[in-house]
């Protein structure tokens, strides 16, 4: 099983300033060969990014556009990986792209990265650093204290270093063999999760999950200086005599303490998603939870912020490839399925219901439903439903392991099952993400 480790880096001043120049040579690079890309199609040529390379191998050391003031090729300076791998990846970039256009899929072209826009991160092959204990020895900056050793045995396939909140971290990806990688489950519930705004998540046993208290309060703080700095956006494009959208290249201020607030949320909420992802997985056999249209939402501008707050896509991201670990099912429940309209006692559904009703009273059997909850226990009829559709195993692959129950089906976990329903497929426009898809993607 393929796994990283992303371990933090406690990196001094000149290592942070490497890692910079590194991560900003590899989005240079990338931006060059994408660049080279566009006009050699322009021209009626066919490019591929070997021969890319090839071409900036030919230049790098020589084209003033890549020499310092001094007239010195600067990129000597920076290890070769990290001006390597950006071809690599762009060639997969493409192909991903060609590949779900003839799937007739939404395809995303390459974009160029830009500064303070992109994730700043750089390649290093599996050869060219080494781990010793709490210490990496990393190419052109030897040895770098990190604040744990490596997690996992097992065969180190290459590592990539990047920032993130204000720390660089370097991700180690091995492979680790399954029997290492496995790990075992507490229990073996079946659950549906509803995930929210107001309380991070509801279970269907009626447990409610509050987003932690520093996320919230970091929200409010963050609301408050977003409000200010779009006043003084406003202001400042009404003085250089701007209406509506800001041209490219004009350089508008940005807030020390917003990236503060940011990167503190972004530390905060990490944490928060890990403990509830690990622990859906390991008291549970198999969670459903519903397959979130994020992209739709994200267009919603007053839902946007909430949804990309509480982090609905790394929730279902981590629980994608914890449950291969755990040996847990996953069943995303399709978009349209109406979690919140079905009672969960009679399955008839309440049409009239509106976003900002908590509570609701069926009309057909008198239940009273909290809506969040009552979400929760739908989708986890679906994940009975899916695990009962499953194929038993033979009794022999039965094999009782420790922590687990026997009977457990580990050999089955970590299967994504995406439900379909009929209900509310009339409202569907036909732009279907395939949920397996998108958890394979993301594993
Ligand atoms: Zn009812």
């Amino acid at each position: 099983m393929l796994l990283a480790h992303r371990i933090r880096i406690d990196a001094n001043a000149a290592q942070r300033d490497y890692f910079a120049r590194a991560a900003g040579t590899a989005r240079r690079v990338w931006n060059w060969a994408l660049a080279e890309w566009h006009r050699q199609v322009a021209l009626g040529q066919k490019p591929n990014a070997l021969a890319l390379k090839k071409q900036f191998n030919a230049i790098k050391y020589l084209d003033p556009a890549w020499l310092d003031a001094d007239g010195n090729p600067w990129l000597r300076t920076i290890h070769r990986d990290a001006h390597a791998q950006p071809f690599a990846n762009l060639a997969r970039a493409w192909s991903r792209y060609f590949e779900q256009r003839r799937a007739g899929k939404k395809a995303y072209l390459p974009r160029f990265k830009r500064k303070g826009r992109c994730t700043d991160s750089f390649y290093l092959a599996n050869d060219k650093f080494r781990l010793e204990g709490n210490t990496a020895v990393l190419p052109k900056v030897g040895r770098v204290a990190l604040c744990e050793a490596l997690r996992w045995p097992g065969k180190i396939l290459g590592a990539s270093v990047s920032r993130e909140a204000g720390h660089w971290f370097l991700s180690v990806q091995v492979e680790v063999p399954e029997q290492a990688a496995k790990r075992y489950r507490s229990g073996d519930g079946i659950t549906g999760v509803d995930l929210g705004i107001s309380t991070a998540a509801t279970l269907a046993s009626g447990e409610k999950i509050a987003s932690p208290r520093p996320l919230k309060a970091t929200l409010r703080r963050l609301r408050i200086r977003s409000r200010r700095l779009s006043r003084k956006l406003e202001s400042a494009k009404a003085a250089a005599d701007i209406a509506g959208r800001v041209p490219k290249g004009t350089r508008l201020p940005v807030s020390k303490n917003r990236t503060k607030g940011a990167q503190a949320l972004a530390r905060v909420r990490r944490d928060f998603t890990h403990k509830l992802t690990t622990r859906l997985c390991r008291e549970n056999q198999a969670v459903a939870i519903e397959d979130l249209n994020v992209k739709g939402m994200l267009a919603n501008a007053r839902l946007s912020r909430a949804i990309a707050d509480v982090g609905f896509y790394e929730i279902r991201r981590q629980l994608c490839y914890k449950a291969q670990r755990y040996g847990t099912s996953i069943v995303l429940a399709d978009r349209w399925y109406p979690s919140s309209r079905l009672c969960s006692a009679c399955g008839i559904r309440n049409g009239e219901l509106v976003l900002g009703e908590r509570t609701w009273t069926c009309a057909s059997c008198d239940a009273h439903h909290d809506r969040d909850v009552n979400a929760a226990m739908n989708l986890q009829r679906l994940a009975t439903g899916a695990l009962a559709a499953r194929p038993a195993l033979p009794e022999a692959s039965q094999a009782v392991t420790p922590g687990t129950a026997a009977g457990t089906v580990p050999a089955a976990g970590g299967k994504v099952t995406p439900v379909r329903h009929e209900h509310g497929q009339q409202d569907c426009s036909g732009q279907e993400e395939d949920g397996e898809q998108f958890c394979a993607r993301l594993r």
